[in-house]
């Protein structure tokens, strides 16, 4: 058999972040002749399977649960019922617009090769796509993760979910075990009780959503039991099948060694994420990757080969789409424009949209205090409910905290609970993406009274030590467990 080998100017594996250079490349040089490989459908995982479906499904969530609170505010409703395939439907109709949209754009721009197959290096430069053998001095790796599967006793003889296939969903399990206390859980968990099923999470570590501060994560915890069980410290240890069709989850408790069974219809694994390089064979191409399978770059993105670069989930570092989209931009002006740009991530926020919404960026205060010593810090904090849009909307217990450096007011970081966390963060981020990244600024502009941002704003105002902000939670009765 003759094996035909084509030649292009770059190769990209991925339909996500790294479209963003293939787009701007495309506008500067139509010439360019450009492979783009992706074994599944265009757009990545944040369009296809992450970000977008999730956040989709979630709004309606949210919209329960504020409804469900609108005889606090003597207004009596009811909801009469979910039309849960609708929910599901409607996510599923507004993903694919995009995704066909893209498919377009890759099967009709002239001089872009769309290979819809796994790619695998057979040497340096060179990759295995099908039937066909390509070839590139310049390569782009965006190739993602995937979510990772524990190796628990009897999961590979039941029935089980990831975040892949929960989107394929029409009916409502009446029940559901999370495998997982991760962000991906807490937003899950949250969207599945919401629409009527009962959730219990099971989380292996200490910490409910273990990157968060730990008194967030506690309030996160004590607030989501109202509607989820959460169990944290406990590791699933076997699965199996029941005779009523149910499945039968045995945890133990890390601590105490007792064991609990759970029971549940559906199970959906959300325990962590792990990378997609044990097809794509990095090694034959002399790529590193570390013991995880994690492509290594340096800071400006580039492999140990010269001229293949890495971005987004693929190198292991921050697995969130802005970052994605960060390191997409560094990739394009080092390899593109040969700028000589080091990737930024000194100020790295994420979200988590469960119920209530958690808010961070840079630094938590361990982080902190282990970095600048507990002396050179102020934590400012404020509560919701002491400002008055958070005393008109009836929250509890909800707060702001900010860790800032004492003689400059530097931000180190910020971590917010509480709704529209993820947009009240922003001004914090902002800031920190500023020369001297002091909250001055913050402190002194106006914000508009009475909204939900002067609760930010308050919080840099009401600064305090670090032994006195325990203090001050201790009085709120707000401190992790
Ligand atoms: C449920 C869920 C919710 C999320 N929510 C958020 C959120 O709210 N905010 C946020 O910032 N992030 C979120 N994320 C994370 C975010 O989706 C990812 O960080 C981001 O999409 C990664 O993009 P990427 O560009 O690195 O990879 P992408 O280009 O999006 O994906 C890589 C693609 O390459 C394909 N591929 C891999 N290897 C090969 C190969 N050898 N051959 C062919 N194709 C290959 C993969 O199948 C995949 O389609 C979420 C993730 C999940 C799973």
């Amino acid at each position: 058999m003759v094996t035909i080998l084509k030649d292009y100017d770059i190769i990209v594996i991925g339909t996500g972040s790294v479209m963003e250079i293939v787009t701007a490349m495309e506008q500067e040089n139509p010439n360019v002749k450009i492979a783009v490989i992706d074994k599944d459908e265009p757009g990545g995982i944040c369009l296809t399977r992450g970000c977008i479906p999730s956040k989709i499904l979630l709004y309606p969530a949210e919209l329960i649960r504020k409804i469900e609170t609108a005889r606090d505010f003597g207004i009596s409703v009811e909801i009469g019922s979910i039309d849960f395939r609708a929910v599901m439907e409607r996510m599923r109709a507004l993903i694919s617009v995009d995704i066909n949209g893209m498919r377009r754009g890759l099967t009709h721009t002239k001089n872009l090769d769309y290979y819809k197959d796994v790619a695998q290096f057979v040497a340096p430069y060179t990759l295995k796509v099908g039937k066909e053998t390509i070839k590139s001095e310049m390569i782009f790796l965006c190739t993602g993760s995937r979510p990772a599967i524990p190796p628990i006793e009897g999961l590979e003889n039941v029935k089980y979910h990831t975040s892949d296939s929960i989107l394929k969903l029409d009916t409502l399990p009446k029940s559901i075990a999370v495998i997982g206390g991760g962000y991906i859980a807490a937003e899950y968990g949250h969207f599945f009780s919401a629409m009527g099923s009962v959730v219990t999470i099971i989380g292996r570590n200490r910490q409910f959503i273990p990157e968060e501060e730990p008194e967030v994560s506690a309030l996160a915890k004590r607030e989501l039991q109202k509607h989820v069980t959460v169990m944290t410290n406990h590791e699933v240890r076997s699965v199996e099948k029941t005779a009523g069709g149910k499945k039968k989850l045995v945890a133990i408790n890390k601590q105490t060694g007792k064991e609990v069974e759970i029971s549940a219809d559906e199970i959906l694994v959300a325990s962590g994420r792990e990378p997609n390089t044990d097809m794509l064979r990095p090694e034959k191409a002399g790529i590193k990757t570390d013991e995880r399978g994690w492509i290594i770059t340096n800071e400006y993105l580039e492999t140990s080969q010269p001229y293949v670069w890495a971005l987004g989930d693929a190198d292991g570092r921050y697995l969130f789409k802005h970052v994605a989209n960060h390191e997409a931009l560094v990739v394009y002006y080092n390899a593109v424009q040969k700028k000589g740009i080091k990737v930024d991530y000194h100020a790295v926020p994420h979200a988590v949209f469960t119920d209530p919404e958690i808010a961070s960026v840079g630094l938590k205060e361990k982080e902190a205090v282990e970095k600048y010593g507990k002396s050179n810090l102020l934590i400012g904090i404020q509560r919701y409910e002491d400002t008055a849009k958070g005393l008109a909307m009836g929250v509890k217990d909800y707060f702001v905290k900010v860790v800032l450096e004492s003689t400059t007011l530097r931000i180190l970081g910020a971590h917010i609970i509480g709704p529209q966390a993820s947009v009240l963060i922003q001004e914090i981020i902002n800031l920190m993406y500023t020369p001297t990244q002091s909250a001055e600024p913050l402190i002194e502009g106006m914000h508009i009274h009475p909204s939900l941002s002067e609760v930010v704003q308050r919080a840099l105002n009401f600064r305090m030590s670090v032994d006195q902000y325990h203090h001050m939670m201790e009085h709120y009765g707000l401190l992790a467990e």
